[in-house]
């Protein structure tokens, strides 16, 4: 390979999208509610909208002050972009000394590792060396696929057993090897959708939808007074109709995707996508282009996402029904066509029926 391509936006927008709170609204007249506050804007490299059924207090303006300073928290605790963030000066710290970090990173930490553990760190947050070394991160991109030897080499430091959070008055992260770093894209935009959701939650806004790319929070009703609607893309082709719809209600709702994110080999014609596995240390290849999760909180959707995608549809659904786990994946058939399958948990979303001790999570 002599040079890898860019070949979508790393702007990737949102792998599902919200329905009948935009493209196919009724008429004002038809509207469930005079005032319908709905803001949008980018954050962690991607697109936000925000979208209140029966007004904000403050506004459209007030509102978007509230989300970016909700995603404003995430992104000083978890990004790699942003040298000033924890995380990003942790993979500085090059020791194995006890590294201070706050309540709430070390507190986010172990939620995605006690999630991680469920599918066997199919997830891993210590990828980002192989991230980066396949041209993914916040490094610079590689002007050659990587060889066996150089994945190997940056392999010997990646591994959830390779770093520890360390509770506490005042927690701490302890590398294992001082070239470990840790890498929660896959769970940004999950986490930011959470803490906008809290943070109105708190506010006792009872209608609301918050989508950052594909990690979706709601609560309550659309504009029109009916439930929430989301659409899964088509990853064949993304601006087509979705391919299918799902009423989250009140749950977290999250997809991971293969086919907005990827570098094409110029010579061979090779597609490389940003999800690697963490056994191979290569990026994913198999039919699979996305996996859907609906679950309690888009931090738990979008930790599962991931690893299922590195899983595969068949596994991940295999796992789906043996954990009780809302997943739909869409495959390529052998005609280049998208197949949909989904556990058998998926189905009241499809439905738009709630199962009984999930319905108005949030309510
Ligand atoms: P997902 O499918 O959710 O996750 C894939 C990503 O997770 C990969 O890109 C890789 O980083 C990581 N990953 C791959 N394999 C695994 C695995 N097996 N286990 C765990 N993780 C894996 N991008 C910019 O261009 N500019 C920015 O300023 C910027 N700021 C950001 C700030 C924050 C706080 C965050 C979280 C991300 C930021 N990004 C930025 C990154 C960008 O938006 C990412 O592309 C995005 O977060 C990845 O989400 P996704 O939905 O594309 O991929």
């Amino acid at each position: 390979m002599k040079s890898l391509k860019l070949k979508a936006a790393l702007l990737a927008a949102a792998a599902a999208f919200v329905l009948s709170a935009c493209g196919d609204e009724k008429s004002a007249q038809q509207a469930a509610f005079e005032t319908v506050d709905k803001i949008d804007g980018q954050t962690m490299g991607t697109f936000y909208s925000v979208t209140v059924p029966g007004g904000y207090t403050g506004g459209s303006k007030a509102l978007k002050n509230e989300a970016e300073s909700a995603f404003k928290e995430v992104i000083d605790a978890i990004s790699t972009f942003d040298s000033h963030a924890e995380i990003a000066r942790f993979n500085e710290f090059k020791s194995c000394e006890p590294f201070e970090v706050s309540p709430y990173l070390a507190k986010i930490l172990e939620e995605i590792q006690h999630t991680s553990r469920r599918i066997n760190f199919a997830t891993d947050i210590t990828v980002g060396p192989l991230v980066n070394l396949w041209g993914f991160g916040p490094e610079a991109r590689p002007e050659k696929e990587p060889s066996q030897l150089e994945i190997d080499e940056v392999r010997a430091y990646v591994g959830p057993d390779r770093f520890e959070i360390r509770q506490g008055k005042i927690p701490h992260l302890i590398k294992a090897d001082p070239r470990v770093k840790l890498d929660l894209s896959t769970v940004g935009e999950g986490l930011g959708a959470d803490a906008l959701a809290a943070r109105l939650d708190q506010q006792g806004v009872e209608n609301y939808m918050v989508a950052i790319a594909g990690a979706i929070r709601s609560k309550g009703v659309n504009p029109r007074g009916q439930q929430w609607r989301v659409g899964i893309e088509n990853p064949v082709n993304p601006s087509a109709a979705p391919f299918a719809v799902v009423c989250p209600m009140g749950m977290g709702m999250s997809t991971s995707g293969t086919y907005r994110n990827f570098f094409i080999d110029e010579n061979t014609g090779e597609r490389f996508s940003h999800i690697i596995d963490p056994i191979s240390g290569k990026p994913i290849k198999h039919r699979t282009v996305s996996v859907t999760v609906i679950a309690q909180s888009t931090l738990e959707t979008d930790t599962l996402d991931t690893g299922l995608m590195v899983m595969g549809a068949d596994a991940a659904l295999k796992w789906a029904e043996e954990n009780e786990a809302a997943i739909y994946t869409v495959e390529i058939n052998d005609k280049g066509e998208p197949v949909g399958r989904y556990s058998r948990y998926m189905e009241p979303y499809l439905k738009c029926q709630a199962p009984k001790d999930r319905l108005h999570r949030n309510d």
